[in-house]
Parts: C-alpha cells; sequence; structure tokens
C-alpha cells in the first residue's frame, strides 16, 4: 500500500531506490532466542568482541600522547569496565540461562547497570552512566562489524539504494562518500544538522525528522525520496512512481543549464563582484570545487579528518591533506577552520566527555584549548602547509576575546617553534573567527580588533540565538532564519566588518539557500561560502540581482518586527 511520511527537507533533488535498512548500534539489536547447539558460539562472539575492545582500548592509549591525560584517565576507566565481571561475565550468564544473543544480552546487562547508577546520589558516579554505555556501543560496534556495510549503487533491478535509518551521525555519513547510495532518510535530526550539511555535500536528496520512517518501512521497499518538500513516499503506484520520474529528468535539465555559468564571474547587474567559495569536509572534495571554479575554499571543516578512527591524525598526516586542497586550489583562497569537535560530531577516541547540552559544552575552540597539545599540532600542520598556496586559518565559536586571545597565542607559539626548527611557513597568515554566538556578534569590536577576517556560521548563530538544537527535529519548527533577532546579528555583523576594513563571509548553510541570497546581497554581503553543488543556482541569482536597489529594500526590512511582514518584505525583494 502507497503512503507517504512527511519529514524535513534538507538537501535538493529526488532519489527514487529500494530501502536499504541499517540499525542504530544500541537503539535496534536483534532480540533472538537462540538454538542450544548455538549457545557456545554465542559466548564465544562476545568474548571475541570484548578482547576487540580491550585491544583497541590499549593501542588508543599508546597512541595519544602523555599530554592527552584525558584520553588516558577514559581509556584506563573503559578498559576497566570491560574487565569488570558485571558487565561482559553477567552478559553471558544471560547467554546461558536465557538463550539471548550476544548483542541483547549485552544491552539488558547494560540496562541493569545504567539502572543503578540512576539510584546514586553521587553526580560523579552517575555520571559515569555514559562511559558504560559508550563501552557497551564499542562492543556492540565489535559484535555486529561497524561501520556496517553499505550496499552497491544498484541493484539487479537497476534500483539504487537508499539508507533508512534511526539516526545517522555525521561520522556514519561521511561513510556514504565510498558506497554511492542515492539518498537517505532518518527518524530523528534537524535540517541543519551536521549530518544534514554532510548529505547537501554529497549531492544527494535526503529527507529527516520522519519520526517512524525506520519502522514503517521494510527493506527492500520501493521508496521516494524528495529531498525538495520533505517527503518519503513508500511503495509508489506506478501513476506516481512516473510523476517522479519526470520531476526527476526536470531537475537534471535544469542543473544541466546552469552548467553554463560556470566560468562566468558572479557580479550583481550594477556590478558588485561577489566571491562565490566551497565548504569542504575531506580533502577529496576539492575535485569538485574546481569543477565548478569555485573563487577558494570559504570552510574546511577539519574535524572530518579525525573522525571514524582510533587515533588522532598526526601532525604529518594533517600537513599532507592541507597541503594538498591548498596545492589543487592553485593561489585561491582556502580557509581551513581548526578543528570544531563536539556536539553532534564525536570522535572514536573520546573527545569532549559526553555532556547534558553537549552543544554548549567543550565544544570547537573551548575544546581546542583544553587540549593544546593536540590544538598545536593541527597548528603546526597549518603552518607548514601555508607555504603552497593562501592558507587562512579560522577559529570556530569564539564569544570571549581571550579565547582569540589564546588561539592567537597557540597560533605564535606554533610560528616560534617552526622557526626554531628552520621550517618555513607564511609569515602573514591571516586568522579569522567564526562568528556564530550572538555574544560574538554584540560585540563585535573586541574580535575586529584582534582578527583579520570573519566567517559568519548561521547555523549555529540560529541555533544558540533562538536556544533551539539544530540537530532536534522536535524543535525544527522554531528554527527560523527570517527571525528578526536573526537577521540584525547577521547584518550587523556584516556591517561592522565593512567599517573595519575586515572581509566578512557567510559559510552558514544561508549561504547556499537561493531564498536568502537576495537578502544576504541587500546587506551588503559579497564573500559566500557553499556546499559546490549549490554554486552555480546562487551564482544565477546574483547575476539577476541589483544590490543597491536590494540594499534601500533589506534597510527598511531590517526595521520589520512583526513575522508576517518581514515575510512579505521578503517575497518582495
Ligand atoms: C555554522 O555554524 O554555520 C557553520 C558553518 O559551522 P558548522 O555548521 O560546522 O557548525
Ligand atoms: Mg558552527
Amino acid at each position: 500500500m502507497t503512503f507517504a511520511i512527511h519529514g524535513l527537507p534538507v538537501s535538493q533533488g529526488i532519489a527514487i531506490g529500494r530501502a536499504h535498512l541499517i540499525s542504530h548500534a544500541l537503539l535496534e539489536v536483534a532480540h533472538l532466542v537462540i538454538p542450544p547447539r548455538h549457545v557456545e558460539a554465542e559466548v564465544t562472539r562476545l568474548e571475541d568482541a570484548a578482547a576487540k575492545v580491550r585491544f583497541e582500548l590499549r593501542a588508543l592509549k599508546e597512541s595519544s600522547s602523555a599530554a592527552q591525560s584525558e584520553v588516558s584517565a577514559f581509556v584506563d576507566l573503559h578498559t576497566m569496565l570491560v574487565e569488570d565481571p558485571m558487565l561482559v561475565d553477567s552478559a553471558i550468564r544471560i547467554v546461558r540461562e536465557r538463550r539471548n544473543n550476544a548483542e541483547w544480552a549485552l544491552v539488558q546487562q547494560m540496562e541493569v547497570i545504567v539502572g543503578d547508577f540512576d539510584n546514586i546520589d553521587d553526580p560523579y558516579l552517575r555520571e559515569r552512566k555514559a562511559d558504560v554505555v559508550q563501552v557497551v556501543e564499542r562492543l556492540l560496534k565489535a559484535l555486529l562489524g561497524h561501520p556496517a556495510k553499505m550496499p552497491s549503487r544498484r541493484d539487479k533491478d537497476n534500483l539504487e539504494a537508499i539508507v533508512v535509518a534511526h539516526d545517522l551521525s555525521p561520522a556514519d555519513t561521511i561513510h556514504f562518500r565510498d558506497s554511492q547510495i542515492a539518498g537517505f532518510v532518518t527518524d530523528v535530526g534537524g535540517a541543519t544538522s551536521h549530518t544534514a550539511i554532510v548529505a547537501r555535500s554529497l549531492a544527494i536528496p535526503a529527507v529527516v525528522g520522519l519520526r517512524h520512517v525506520r519502522h514503517i518501512c521494510h527493506d527492500g521497499d520501493i521508496i521516494i525520496v524528495d529531498g525538495i518538500r520533505g517527503v518519503v513516499i513508500v511503495d509508489p503506484d506506478d501513476r506516481v512512481l512516473e510523476e517522479y520520474r519526470l520531476r526527476q529528468n526536470a531537475i537534471e535539465l535544469e542543473r544541466n543549464k546552469l552548467k553554463r555559468l560556470k566560468a562566468n564571474r558572479a557580479a550583481t547587474i550594477d556590478g558588485i563582484e561577489i566571491s562565490l567559495q566551497a565548504n569542504i569536509e575531506l580533502p577529496r572534495d576539492v575535485t569538485g570545487v574546481k569543477e565548478i571554479y569555485a573563487d577558494g575554499v570559504g570552510l574546511f571543516r577539519t574535524e572530518f579528518l579525525f573522525m571514524n578512527r582510533d587515533t588522532l591524525p598526526n601532525e604529518n598526516e594533517q600537513y599532507e591533506a592541507y597541503r594538498a586542497v591548498a596545492r589543487a586550489m592553485g593561489g585561491k583562497p582556502v580557509t581551513i577552520r581548526t578543528l570544531d569537535i563536539g556536539a553532534d560530531k564525536t570522535l572514536n577516541t573520546g573527545g569532549p566527555r559526553p555532556e547534558t547540552n553537549p552543544a554548549l559544552g567543550l565544544r570547537a575552540i573551548r575544546y581546542c584549548l583544553a587540549e593544546p597539545q593536540m590544538f598545536l599540532t593541527q597548528l603546526r600542520a597549518i603552518l607548514r602547509a601555508s607555504l603552497y598556496g593562501k592558507i587562512r586559518i579560522l577559529i570556530p565559536m569564539i564569544a570571549h576575546a581571550h579565547e582569540v586571545d589564546s588561539a592567537l597565542a597557540a597560533i605564535e607559539q606554533a610560528k616560534a617553534q617552526l622557526r626554531a626548527e628552520k621550517v618555513k611557513f607564511d609569515e602573514h597568515i591571516p586568522v579569522g573567527g567564526m562568528i556564530e554566538i550572538p555574544a560574538a556578534a554584540l560585540s563585535l569590536g573586541a574580535f575586529v580588533r584582534r582578527l583579520q577576517f570573519l566567517s559568519i556560521g548561521t547555523n549555529d548563530l540560529i541555533q544558540y540565538t533562538l536556544a533551539i538544537d539544530r540537530t532536534d527535529e522536535a524543535v525544527a519548527h522554531l528554527y527560523d532564519p527570517l527571525h528578526p533577532a536573526i537577521l540584525r546579528l547577521i547584518a550587523l555583523t556584516i556591517q561592522t566588518g565593512a567599517k573595519a576594513g575586515l572581509p566578512v563571509s557567510v559559510c552558514g548553510e544561508m549561504a547556499g539557500d537561493k531564498a536568502f541570497t537576495r537578502l544576504l546581497l541587500g546587506m551588503g554581503l559579497q564573500q559566500f561560502s557553499m556546499h559546490p553543488s549549490q554554486i552555480l543556482e546562487i551564482k544565477q541569482e546574483i547575476l539577476r540581482a541589483n544590490a543597491t536597489d536590494l540594499a534601500a529594500k533589506v534597510a527598511k526590512l531590517l526595521k520589520l518586527d512583526e513575522p508576517e511582514k518581514i515575510r512579505e518584505a521578503m517575497e518582495k525583494l
């Protein structure tokens, strides 16, 4: 029977394919009662998984530097938990007594332990609950073999695979680069979560926040993912399939037409030159950036180099990655953002401890300043690569002037070390800051005096101004880029930067959404950074716009505070 589910559209385009259900390690382990003859094999699986995790943890400890005492402490604690008879031995007992499969036994035992923690008054001990969950997740990954094997692009009926999951982390999603899936849909997630951002960078249709798709949809069902309207159609009839195939072709045709704009420079009718740069996650993304003739890399989210691995990338590995991008861009600017880990972007190596409000916790520059050795390693790698192109350093999530001072001091320290080692680098490498916390946007003077450029991260600016979690579909309807407070903060940043003679760009998702191009141009924005796949569409908008006219209209729009009036003014832009 055909039915449609509505969620949040996160990535343009339409995909038609076969559902490929993947499970979330903790939530969706199979519940099986196994035949007596399989019990001992199941026990061995559990013992092997525990041995594998112990080995992984030992390797992790050996590879982390002495300065990373945080890593060392969590590794010791996790090793202790894997070895604790309360966990694995008790799970083995459940396998033998109840004949449950290893995964289910482990999760049952975890629930017992976690329940005991909840009854403890000591907040420190209560927090250790998260460690138990993490260890169980590691064990489940070892049992299940993670990451799950992705399907190949087409099946025997020539249908593409569409991943259906309860949730996907940004780290999971980045794996799709190698498996070439046609699209994905998830129960949870927000439209500017990093999972959605990765979908956009892969240019595959995706819909998130569907709530129950993982349970309603069956493996092998034919589904349509409408990434424009945020709709998933399960088991469509021939008429609906035909309709969507026609729409798919129309989109393809439109995309091909846009390719004609590739070599055109982006300028408004009244002659304002606009720089259109690209956001990338991994060095290999630079191929797409060059194909589209982008004016540079406006945001290199380096944290993706650190994900899906059990050790941190060392200085040389990072240096090679940054150098490859700088070289490939042949003298065009490459903005390397220092590690922005935390919130929905997590590391296998531990990273910031799980917190109650991770988006408000030890994220981005806060984490880097708490891990000076790791930060220094990255800065040295960026500086060394700066000889091979026009690299700029971008510091994420600044809120306090002293954070910028500390980051600049760390850059100076890295420079001094390299000078002492007679290693060359760009002595005048520009350092900029992300304006993505309202506090920074409202106290720009302190940042303008310390930095050479600014980049507005609208994804976080909206999250932190409106107090809504960008990854939570339950509050996604409150995520409003047109809220008057957001408009004023963006306009203020652009204007203050211009007055101070500092280049300002927008690198959040608003930059790549053509619904906002005219608004941003009217605010005076001259640098946009977005996924390469969005550049031509935005260029087309720019070529049709008159910045002087827009400036007058936007000045009036910025005085409005009634949502309805703002929307009307947007339509008239
Ligand atoms: C932003 O917050 O807008 C941004 C560009 O950074 P990220 O999406 O990586 O947090
Ligand atoms: Mg951000």
